[in-house]
């Protein structure tokens, strides 16, 4: 089995995934955050490459073409895409894990693409709190929070989609439960079954 861990991180904007996708990459400096490409505006702070590639609509229609991405999805009205290069740069980089922060529909295509990947589907302790912490978020205007709220409803139909959920209401405690899922997923027989195997032929 190959030894990256693909770890695909998922929930309704507002949740929290982006503080503990940060405290995730802190706790776990072999994981490398994969960049997706955006046509969405850069949000006074975010830079171009690290958080997002930000393209133009051709530009992204360009990388479809050429069949770059492992998955794309139009969200709240931008187009995203994780491009195949990202994780050719983290095996370059000797990573051993990844972690991909997609919407429902990116994590449903890179399952079918990478079955050996893992969705962790992080959820609010109710709707009301997820209505706070989007009204919280200064950097969006009114019309994309009450937007992005509609959409929390539908987004949370999909965890079926995820292997495992993590209800996001004490951030320390969530930000543990993802580092035990880490743990747990490095512990599967079939990525230690090699080394079980040397030490009985040794
Ligand atoms: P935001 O605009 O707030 O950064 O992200 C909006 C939504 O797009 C989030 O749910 C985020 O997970 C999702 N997203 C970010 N990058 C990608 C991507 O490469 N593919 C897909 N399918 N969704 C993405």
């Amino acid at each position: 089995m190959d030894d990256l861990l693909l770890l695909i991180i998922s929930s309704p904007s507002g949740a929290g995934k982006t503080t503990l996708t940060r405290k995730l990459l802190e706790a776990f400096p072999d994981f490398t955050f994969s960049v997706s490409h955006t046509t969405r505006l850069p949000r006074s702070g975010e830079v171009d490459g690290q958080d997002y590639h930000f393209v133009d609509v051709e530009q992204f229609r360009a990388h479809i073409r050429e069949n770059s991405f492992a998955e794309w999805a139009e969200v709240h009205g931008n187009l995203y895409g994780t491009s195949l290069a990202e994780l050719e740069r983290s095996r370059k980089e000797g990573k051993r894990g990844i972690v991909f922060d997609v919407d429902y529909q990116g994590a449903r295509q890179i399952k079918a693409r990478l079955p050996q990947a893992v969705g962790v589907f992080i959820l609010p302790p109710s709707l009301d709190a997820l209505h706070r912490r989007l009204q919280k978020r200064a950097t969006d205007s009114e019309e994309v929070i009450e937007r992005r709220y509609q959409k929390a409803q539908l987004e949370i139909e999909h965890y079926l989609f995820f292997d495992y959920l993590i209800v996001n209401d004490q951030v320390e405690e969530a930000a543990a439960h993802l580092r035990g899922i880490v743990h747990a997923e490095r512990s599967r027989r079939a990525r230690l079954a090699n080394h079980a195997e040397t030490l009985l032929r040794s």
